[in-house]
């Protein structure tokens, strides 16, 4: 069976990811991703209402227009899980696919709000959720795995093509984490399995992002304790505390909710994206947050809620609030311009429970931000984060457990895998021959 892979988007960046597998007649596409920094260095861009070819040129999404060098018919879409840049272009680019987009109940749950908020096209392709564990057929021959995986979201998977020919393994975005909070360790048993039975792993696609770091990346249960060692010290303070992280990161959300509760504050959640993955999350019944627990995404019930907490006294809350990267328009960077009805006095303690995503346009912004709130007293606790990406030894670790006859590096630029082919290198990998390092836009056959 002849087996193709369509490098599609995210060879060049880290955002916009885009892959599709050719078995045969049956294609399967692994995410349609979005470039948000290609959005944002634009100013008030609407992307709801923006027509995909003029999105490709802008660079923020894939370009599929390789998709006509595959002969077959794409037989399933496939999102990894619920990061914009794995999702994001999916009510641009789905309804041009007849073809299911099959997800796992959180990240599917997150597609549904980006269909429902896109205004120029109409998507509907059948979605069809599919839980860790989980097969589905593809084609006569082949079966499509989901393979439980643990990531800063909740319910991230990294997908499994079993083809006669052996397995593709689609490893886009995790850690290995053994310990991780709200949900299961890592399925290393299951990845250690499917190298080892049948035809073994013919190819394995790799997200390099911090392939450059060495030792591996702790567990969220470290950034946990990290949080809650940070939040005690603050158990006396009688002023104002802000708390910030990545919207989706529900398990970080839910350590700061409980630890807000530790030190006698009552938590809010404040802002859209915070309101729409966290209200997602206890909906469907994956997090356990206090039944009192406000969230508020408008603008009015927002500032509505910061003038309650100026009445009844700064001390008795925890805003947890949208900004942790210094967007221009989320709620901290709000905050920071004196744009909201808190106020930040000398001696207010911020805590930014992320890190700073290294690209120009987030340090910038992120160090104007932090600097608005430096000049009123603010205190910046900064980076009670870890990755959830793998280091050298979580990659090192993979190759063990797959053993691939291929690899593909994938969600960097050319930069960013350079230290990932020095380690297949020592692995005994070969550039041109085993390794294939591409950009966006190729193909690669792997069987003829
Ligand atoms: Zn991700």
């Amino acid at each position: 069976m002849e087996i193709e892979i369509a490098t599609i988007g995210g060879y060049e960046e880290v955002g916009r990811q885009m892959t599709a597998v050719r078995a045969g007649d049956d294609i399967v596409i692994f995410d349609m991703g979005l470039n948000l920094s290609q959005v944002l260095i634009h100013d008030n861009v609407e992307t709801e209402k923006m027509h995909s070819l003029d999105l490709i040129d802008m660079g923020a999404i894939p370009d599929d227009r390789v998709m006509s060098d595959l002969e077959g018919d794409v037989q399933a879409i496939v999102p990894t899980h619920g990061h914009l840049d794995h999702i994001g272009a999916i009510s641009k680019l789905a309804h041009r696919y007849d073809a299911p987009i099959v997800a796992s109940p959180f990240t599917l749950e997150l597609v549904k709000g980006q269909i429902e908020g896109e205004q120029k096209f109409g998507v509907d392709n059948d979605l069809v959720e599919m839980e860790s564990g989980e097969t589905m057929q593809i084609g006569e021959e082949c079966e499509l795995e989901f393979v439980h995986v643990t990531h800063s979201i909740i319910d991230a998977i990294n997908p499994v093509l079993h083809t006669p020919e052996g397995s593709v393994v689609y490893g886009l975005d995790k850690r290995i984490d053994h310990d991780p909070v709200l949900e299961d360790p890592i399925d290393m048993e299951r990845f250690r399995e499917i190298g080892r039975e049948g035809e073994g792993v013919l190819c394995y696609i790799e997200d390099c992002t911090n392939a450059g770091r060495k030792g591996r990346t702790p567990s969220e249960s470290v950034a946990r304790r990290h949080l809650k060692d940070a939040m005690q010290s603050m158990e006396d303070y009688d002023g104002g505390i802000v708390a910030t992280t990545f919207s989706s990161h529900v398990s970080r959300v839910s350590s700061l909710v409980e630890f807000a509760k530790d030190i006698g504050r009552e938590p809010i959640l404040l802002g859209r994206s915070m309101e729409q993955y966290s209200g997602t999350a206890e909906r469907m019944g994956r997090v356990n947050f206090p039944d009192d627990l406000g969230m508020f995404g408008h603008r009015k019930s927002v500032d509505r809620a910061f003038k309650r907490v100026m009445n009844e006294g700064k001390e008795n809350f925890l805003p947890i609030v949208t900004g942790h990267q210094g967007e221009p328009r989320a709620m901290l960077t709000r905050m920071g311009r004196g744009e909201t009805p808190y106020d930040i006095e000398n001696g207010d303690k911020v805590i930014f429970s992320a890190r700073v995503i290294p690209e120009p346009t987030n340090e910038g912004q992120r160090y104007q931000s932090e600097q608005l709130l430096r000049m009123q007293g603010a205190r910046i606790y900064d980076d009670i984060h870890v990755s959830g990406h793998l280091r050298e030894e979580g990659h090192y670790e993979m190759m063990q457990a797959l053993q691939p006859q291929h690899i593909i590096p994938a969600h960097q630029d050319m930069k960013g895998f350079a230290p990932y082919v020095s380690l297949a290198e020592s692995q005994g990998y070969k550039v041109g021959r085993d390794l294939h390092v591409t950009s966006n836009g190729n193909t690669i056959q792997l069987v003829e």
